[in-house]
This record gives C-alpha cells, sequence and structure tokens, in this order.
C-alpha cells in the first residue's frame, strides 16, 4: 500500500463511541459526534451514528457538504459562526449552527426565509475560555433577538472551553450555563432544549458530576477518535486509543555522526538548533513531513525516537539500520491526525 497514509479503524472508533454514548446517557447527556478531524468522512460519520451518536456536528461548511453529498442525513450543527458569505449554505445543509453576532443571525433569518425552511440557533456563551461566544450579561438579550427573527428557532445554548485557554469545565462554570437556561426560558417563553457543554475536554467533568443540571449534550470528536481527553492527554478510562495510526516508509537508514559539521545558521523553518554530541548512531529518515502532518504531535513506535523533521523529511534515531522500504507505524496525536487527514500528500485508509 502507499505511504504515507492514515489508517483508521472504524471498529474502535465505534467501541468509544459506543462506550461515551452508554455512560453519558445514564446521566441525561447525548453525543454529538464531531467529524471536523475526518474532513467530513461520510463512513466515520455513518460509524459514529450506528453507534448512537445523536446527531454530527463541524466546523466547516465544505465538510458539511462532504457528508450531505455522501448521502448522510442525520442533524447537522455547524459549530464555527457562520461566515456572512455562507449563509445561504448553512441554511442549505445544517440543521443547527452556532452564534453568537445577531448581524449574522440576521442574515441567516433572510436566508432561512428565503429558502423556506427553518433554522435552528445554538447560541454560544463565552465562560471564561476567550475564543467564541457571547458574555453571560448579554445572553438573554441576544435570545429574545433571536425569538423575533423570522425563520430561526431557538435551539438552545452551548460553550466551548479549553481550546484557546486550556480552561477547564467545572461545576462553577456548567452551573453557570445551566442557569443561563433558565434565565433564557424564563425570559423568552421557549423551552431551551438543547444545552451544549463542550467538547472532549468535558468529559472529566461529565462522567464525574453528581450534577449533571440542565446539560444536555456534549459536541465529542477527539475522545471518540483517540480515546484521550485533550486537558491533559490522557486516555479516557474505558476507551481505545489505537484507532488511528500513520505509516511512513524508511527511505535512508545507516550510522552517522550526532554532531553536524560546518558553519551553522537557521534550519529551514528558522529554528537554532541545539545539538547534543552523542557518538556515532543509526540514523534513519522516514518519507514525512510537515507537508503530510505534524511531527512534533507524532508518537514513534517501540525503540524509535524522533529527532528532527523539515518539510519532507522525518529524522529518527533507531537501534539498528531499518532497510528502505520498511514501513514505520506512528501515534498522532490531534494536531498530527488533522494535518495528516488535511493534506492531500497522504492517504486516508478506512478499515
Ligand atoms: C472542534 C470542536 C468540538 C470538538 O472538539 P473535540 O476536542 O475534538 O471533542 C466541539 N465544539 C466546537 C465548537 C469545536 O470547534
Amino acid at each position: 500500500m502507499t505511504a504515507p497514509r492514515l489508517e483508521l479503524r472504524l471498529d474502535v472508533v465505534g467501541h468509544n463511541t459506543r462506550s461515551l454514548v452508554g455512560r453519558l446517557g445514564e446521566r441525561g447527556i447525548q453525543v454529538t459526534a464531531v467529524t471536523k478531524s475526518t474532513l467530513g468522512s461520510p463512513a466515520v460519520a455513518a460509524t459514529f451514528l450506528e453507534a448512537g451518536a445523536a446527531g454530527l456536528a463541524d466546523s466547516r461548511v465544505s465538510n458539511i457538504r462532504s457528508l450531505r453529498s455522501g448521502g448522510v442525513r442525520a442533524p447537522m450543527t455547524l459549530l464555527r459562526s457562520p461566515m456572512p458569505s455562507e449563509v445561504d449554505d448553512v441554511v442549505a445543509l445544517c440543521d443547527v449552527s452556532c452564534n453568537t453576532e445577531l448581524v449574522v443571525l440576521a442574515l441567516l433569518s433572510a436566508a432561512a426565509v428565503a429558502a423556506g425552511v427553518e433554522h435552528g440557533v445554538l447560541l454560544m456563551v463565552e465562560l471564561g475560555d476567550l475564543r467564541e461566544g457571547i458574555m453571560p450579561d448579554d445572553v438573554v438579550a441576544v435570545a429574545r433577538g433571536v425569538c423575533e427573527l423570522p425563520g430561526l428557532t431557538l435551539a438552545g445554548l452551548g460553550t466551548n472551553l479549553a481550546c484557546r485557554s486550556g480552561v477547564v469545565p467545572d461545576e462553577t462554570n456548567m452551573a453557570t450555563l445551566s442557569e443561563l437556561a433558565v434565565r433564557v426560558e424564563a425570559a423568552t417563553g421557549t423551552a431551551v432544549r438543547t444545552v451544549s457543554g463542550g467538547n472532549s475536554a468535558n468529559l472529566g467533568w461529565a462522567l464525574g458530576t453528581p450534577r449533571p443540571g440542565r446539560i444536555t449534550e456534549l459536541r465529542l470528536g477527539e475522545a471518540l477518535l483517540l480515546g484521550k481527553d485533550p486537558l491533559e492527554r490522557r486516555a479516557v478510562p474505558g476507551l481505545r486509543t489505537d484507532a488511528v495510526t500513520l505509516i511512513g516508509e524508511v527511505i535512508e537508514s545507516g550510522t552517522k555522526p550526532s554532531m553536524p559539521w560546518g558553519d551553522r545558521a537557521q534550519t529551514a523553518f528558522g529554528e537554532h538548533v541545539e545539538v547534543a554530541d552523542r557518538g556515532a548512531v543509526v540514523q534513519t529518515i522516514v518519507a514525512l513531513g510537515r507537508q503530510d502532518t505534524d511531527p512534533s504531535d507524532l508518537e514513534a513506535p517501540e525503540g524509535v525516537e524522533i529527532v528532527a523533521s523539515s518539510s519532507d523529511h522525518l529524522v529518527t534515531r533507531t537501534t539498528e539500520r531499518l532497510e528502505p522500504g520498511t514501513e514505520m507505524v506512528f501515534r498522532p496525536g490531534y494536531s498530527a491526525l488533522l494535518r495528516a487527514m488535511t493534506s492531500p500528500t497522504v492517504a486516508a485508509v478506512l478499515r
């Protein structure tokens, strides 16, 4: 088979999804499965849905279009606030979108009316991580605004933590979200059906809390694919971490000094590298680089150490010479997975 390639085991993704759907379900929390790190793969989406995910979500309209043209009919949420230039596609392809801006909501409303559809709105609330979100004091006013716009239905409230600043989902910020749902219901007279607590970083809270409060769903991507909690990148108990591997091919291997010689300035990526002299080492080059993935986010196999990377070369140290053509199997983290999936130079193989 060709290299480099990203192999994704659908049976393992199915196991992880079933496990979390079951455990969160006992606490009244549904799983909305996030497809963005697979670039909107219809096969992965089908696996999520068969395993019990209540719906799908993605941050990009282009990925959602891939899902829809792949025959996926499930409820679909756009995770990122729509760009004003794409509102027509958003109402055509998505049931719900996450929103924070009344000007964008007005455009969505016009697009929904023109298309003759009702579009659901999940208002995102800022709870401290400082990425997207309406400040808590303004949420009721924006919710009232949504209720006055034709073609739009208030679907619920959501928040996103951890991604930008590493803010941890906890009893305090989740209670604030629950309280806001109650306040919005009182102010608008509409039921807030969905309260979307967050992403994979919420699992520690959601699986442990004695008080899930009003939280009805989590939007999960990384945990379903990689089996890890993004807060500390530790395996989530009960989940498997072997769904995704990135495979590269050895193109040079042999004994070389560990110390470069000649005058030294910047590397290809503007770095000045410090090198420790370790004498002669077995240096093995894999045909994999920064154009294919994020080499700093790869876990190497036993006995292999990643020492450097450039656009197309991954320099490793191995215990012995490896014959060119030997395949080396790496475990990607979220950043390496995202870039490998997005790179046209890496084949994606679903098994
Ligand atoms: C990407 C994203 C998610 C999913 O995050 P994971 O860490 O992969 O679970 C959830 N919500 C929003 C708004 C996102 O952008």
